[in-house]
């Protein structure tokens, strides 16, 4: 009988075969990079788009030394959280149509467990006030004015998010804007952060100011348990950026998941994922939705609608970003 390990490496280079067969050497190199078929790799981090690398450079801090996946994701994401120059995540998030920072965060780990805020304000940290909520509570996710008084019992600090770059962006925006929401506006957006540690635990967190301009009160898939991220210890974890709602539709990292438990690997995962999402909308107009999965043998992958997306990667002997390979240019 095949054990799993085998039948992803059968699949695996099952892929290559097929992918050499009518792509160009670019694709095996991405095998190669992304560790397709190859002996277990741990630990790993990756995270979405360039402010990755600074979030990965604290997570994997925690893991070299022993350090368990849930505390790396959790540090590597507040970094971005907390950099005020970066304008889609934490403090200098861009605001809602109305000039509110509203913040999406969840975080889920080895066991299933898992913590969300939603159209939170005011505080810096959402990724942090998602694991109390995972921790401290029964619940799995709290929105608004109720996760803001939970954070604040729980001792997190209010704090202005709306930098006066922010400001400025938005009252710019507001001259011509018809208010009408931007997604992608500097082509880097939410973090989310996957990592397997040394022994074998999966985590993942995805934390973002939502999409620009958006209508006040709007959630998207990034505080969505499934939709922006999904972790499960026998199989992988997955993470999405991009257009939420779109995302929410195709229930999206579970989905990414469900196709490794399947035997996929993570590459071809994502890709079948941004399919559905590609076939699921008439217009794709400025629909950019991108994915990225870790397995549980730190094999990796990730894929987008459109051209311009990346991911960071962290492990012993590889820390790069690589470009995903897309539906359209
Ligand atoms: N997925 C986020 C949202 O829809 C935004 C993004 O990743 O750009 O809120």
């Amino acid at each position: 009988m095949k054990t799993r390990r085998n039948f992803i490496k059968l699949t695996a280079l099952g892929s290559v075969a097929v992918l050499t067969s009518s792509c160009s050497t670019s694709e095996k190199e991405l095998e190669e990079k992304t560790n397709a078929s190859k002996k277990v790799v741990k630990p790993i981090v990756i995270s979405t788009w360039n402010h990755g690398i600074a979030a990965n450079e604290v997570s994997w801090k925690l893991l070299s030394k022993g350090g368990s996946s849930l505390d790396a994701v959790e540090a590597g994401v507040r970094v971005t959280e907390s950099d005020p120059n970066n304008s889609s995540v934490g403090i200098g998030g861009l605001p809602d149509r109305d000039g509110f920072v509203t913040l999406d965060a969840c975080i889920m780990n080895h066991e299933n467990e898992c913590g969300a805020v939603a159209f939170l304000q005011d505080i810096e940290n959402p990724i942090s006030v998602a694991r109390k909520v995972m921790e401290d509570t029964q619940h799995v996710m709290l929105v608004g004015e109720g996760a803001k008084q939970f954070a604040l019992e729980k001792g997190f600090k209010e704090t202005n998010l709306l930098t006066e770059k922010s400001k400025k962006a938005w009252e710019k925006w507001k001259e011509h804007s018809n208010y009408q929401p931007t997604i992608n506006s500097e082509n880097h957006d939410t973090i989310g952060l996957l990592a397997l540690d040394e022994n074998g635990n999966l985590s993942g967190a995805c934390t973002t100011s939502g999409m620009a301009y958006k209508l006040h009160g709007r959630v998207g898939d990034s505080p969505i348990i499934g939709a922006g991220l999904f972790v499960d210890n026998e199989v992988g974890a997955a993470c999405a950026t991009g257009m939420g709602e779109a995302v929410i539709r195709i229930a999206g990292s579970a989905i990414v998941v469900e196709l490794m438990r399947n035997g996929m690997s993570p590459y071809e995962a994502c890709k079948e994922a941004v399919n559905r999402v590609v076939k699921k909308h008439k217009d794709l107009t400025g629909l950019q939705v991108g994915f990225i999965a870790l397995n549980n043998y730190g094999e990796h992958g990730g894929y987008s609608v459109y051209s311009g997306f990346n991911y960071a990667i962290h492990t012993k002997t590889q820390k790069e970003m690589i470009d995903t390979k897309f539906n359209r240019k």
